[in-house]
């Protein structure tokens, strides 16, 4: 599907290092590979709650790190997914007496304006789960063949609701016995690092369903959901008619569009498990080889207190904080004012700041000319190569604007408007903020 648009990002003289991030699958710091193609899969929205504050502090650290790359002169093929069919959403859709594919293509444009307002580089290919069924039922039909998937049979379930037969489901343990002819080999648990007793109800909250009878192990995840009366359907060829699971969507995804295994997998830190873990599971198994070499995780972010979510009703959405006026650059920074793996809490207090911020960087860059940009071009690249520390970048452009807001005597004899354009590229090229 259509991407969004975003200003081009300025090149800069010379070239940054590459970046180091937190690999939470090793769970230690990496150093990226330096080789001129780089990978990036960042899993995308459910189009029913776009685009919440949460969302936009994941694809803005997504974002640091794609031009953290591009500044490297490291070719970045990106990739980002939309859920445009999935229980939420169609539950959201019945709940408003919405078309869910009205619903779906209505939130997802929504996401695509605050991406463009935010400035947040656009992925390469940009794919729905609905452009993606066409893949996804040849690959689940050779899951089956090969005994690494099973059909559950109907029957009625613990809530007195009649389930058909045939949905399709990953037999976890079943590929775990491919370690034993492979070291590289998936077993669950992989990405996340939990033990099975947390990974359990974590399962539960997070769209699993270990109450469904007749499957072979409660933590085993849906690949094809059979349809039900009044749910979207697909041709299944042999799997019957019906609609993909949730993680055999970014796996069918990466696999036809990046290389196996890719760079980095990306998103939030409630996606390690199961998404991401069962997500490697299905593409090792359909690949013969680790789904990607690093997985990072983005922080949860808050409000008062409180992990900000939809069923909390406690959304902080960037479009409504553009409806009121908010200069997309002061949520930037305000977005960037956290490092990406703490979790914090979006208060009015961060975002009067950032504005405050703004408005002396601005006027510094209002200057004709201005010092310190080699400087400055140096602090802010060593920032950002560990482990893309945008809130010391911040600081350090501080520092320039502070210097350059008095009179030529403060900035002293070097300034130039050579140094001036310098500075301002840089902040646009690497924190994507326009001044
Ligand atoms: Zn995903």
């Amino acid at each position: 599907m259509k991407s969004w648009s975003a200003r081009p990002v300025p090149e800069l003289p010379g070239t940054a290092p590459t970046p180091s991030v937190y690999d939470s699958r090793q769970q230690r710091m990496v150093q990226l590979p330096s080789g001129p193609e780089a990978s990036l899969y960042v899993c995308g929205i459910t189009p029913y709650d776009a685009t919440h504050m949460g969302h936009a502090a994941t694809y803005v650290a997504f974002d640091l790190l794609h031009r953290a790359w591009n500044d490297a002169a490291q070719h970045v093929t990106y990739v980002q997914n939309v859920t445009d069919v999935d229980d939420p959403l169609l539950e959201r859709a019945e709940a408003t007496g919405i078309d869910w594919r009205d619903l779906a293509e209505e939130q997802t444009e929504l996401f695509r304006t605050d991406m463009s307002a935010l400035n947040v580089v656009p992925p390469a290919h940009y794919v729905g789960a609905t452009e993606s069924v066409e893949g996804i039922v040849p690959a689940v039909e050779r899951l089956i063949e090969r005994g690494l998937a099973y059909r559950v049979p109907g029957g009625v379930d613990e809530n007195g609701v009649e389930q058909p037969d045939g949905d399709v489901y990953f037999d976890i343990n079943a590929a775990a016995q491919l370690k034993e002819t492979d070291p590289d080999a998936w077993v669950v648990g992989d990405v996340c690092g939990l033990s099975r007793e947390e990974m359990l109800p974590l399962f539960a909250e997070r769209g699993g369903d270990p109450e469904r009878e007749g499957k072979h192990d409660v933590l085993d995840p849906l690949l094809w959901r059979v349809n039900r009366p009044g749910e979207p359907e697909w041709d299944g060829a042999s799997l019957g008619a019906g609609r993909p699971g949730w993680h055999i969507e970014c796996s069918l995804i990466s696999l036809k569009y990046l290389p196996t295994p890719f760079t980095v997998q990306g998103g939030g830190s409630d996606l390690a498990f199961p998404h991401h873990d069962m997500g490697a599971g299905h593409s090792y198994a359909l690949s013969g080889k680790p789904m990607a070499e690093h997985f990072v995780h983005t922080s949860m972010v808050g409000l008062e207190g409180e992990k900000m979510s939809k069923s909390k009703g406690n959304l902080v959405l960037v479009s409504k904080l553009r409806e009121q006026g908010e200069d997309p650059a002061a949520i930037r920074l305000a977005i960037l004012a956290n490092h990406y793996r703490t979790d914090w809490f979006w208060t009015d207090e961060l975002l009067s700041d950032s504005k405050r911020r703004l408005a002396s960087w601005r006027e510094a860059a209002a200057k004709p000319e201005t010092a310190g940009a080699d400087d400055l071009l140096k602090a802010v690249r060593a920032a950002l190569a560990e482990d893309l520390n945008a809130p010391a970048a911040l600081v350090a452009v501080d520092a320039w604007a502070a210097r350059n807001k008095g009179g030529a005597a403060a900035r002293g004899s070097a300034a130039s408007a050579e140094d001036r354009q310098l500075a301002v590229d840089l902040i646009e090229s690497r924190l994507g903020v326009v001044l």
